[in-house]
């Protein structure tokens, strides 16, 4: 009893100094917060919604994609994470992917998130999608698998024209056999993350990777979408 009254109390502490050394603001505006929110009403209200839609993964399968709006304003600033530390701006990501998309409705088994290649792995030092996934992992208290791997280091998406772009991710990923083997991906309701959508060409290609493991469903959540 005496040491959760300590705990807590540490905890509070700890709380004030942070509020303290780092107060809350605003990741667009820059305006000053009460609580640790990516944006302030007013920015929240910038976004500009967009309905889930439909990417065709065969001819007769289709994947919907959730975002939380249009790749402009605050989220494009968010996903460029200046001015502020990148875990912490996908730690807002994720934040605002649970407010907005009400994933826990989905019953969802796995979360997978788009990996990059080892080499810009490397350069970078983190993956925005891993980390939100593993954000959102912890709030949705469903586990986060490895299981896609980029082979190819591939051009960004966002440099290519329309035809090229699934040219570019043709082959990008493959599956990891131990884990698939560990976790029986079959009939499994998966969600695949992402920061940003362009034309979906990365989202298919990841997830026509792992269809000969049959999963159930795979729906994929992004903050974005261009
Ligand atoms: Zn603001």
């Amino acid at each position: 009893m005496l040491i959760a009254q300590v705990w807590q109390y540490c905890m509070t502490i700890g709380r004030m100094l942070l509020y303290l050394l780092c107060p809350p603001f605003c990741t667009y505006c820059r305006e000053p917060l009460d609580v640790r929110v990516a944006l302030c009403n007013h920015c929240m209200q910038e976004i500009q919604p967009c309905v889930a839609i439909d990417v065709a993964l065969t001819d007769r399968r289709d994947m919907r994609v959730y975002a939380v709006g249009k790749y402009e304003g605050p989220l494009k600033k968010l996903i460029l994470a200046k001015g502020h530390s990148e875990r912490v701006a996908c730690y807002y990501m994720a934040q605002l992917m649970l407010q907005h998309l009400n994933l826990q409705v989905h019953a969802i088994d796995y979360i997978l998130y788009i990996p990059l290649h080892w080499s810009r792995y490397a350069e970078r030092g983190y993956n925005q999608a891993e980390e939100i996934a593993y954000a959102l992992s912890k709030q949705l208290q469903v586990p986060v698998l490895p299981l896609l791997k980029r082979v190819k280091k591939t051009s960004f998406q966002s440099s290519l024209g329309k035809d090229d772009r699934q040219g570019n991710v043709k082959d990008a990923f493959v599956y990891v056999p131990e884990i698939a083997a560990n976790h029986m991906i079959k009939d499994k309701r998966l969600l695949i993350v992402d920061d940003l959508m362009t034309t979906g060409s990365t989202l298919v290609a990841a997830v026509k990777t792992i269809a000969p493991l049959k999963p159930q469903l795979v729906i994929a959540a992004v903050l974005a979408r261009v």
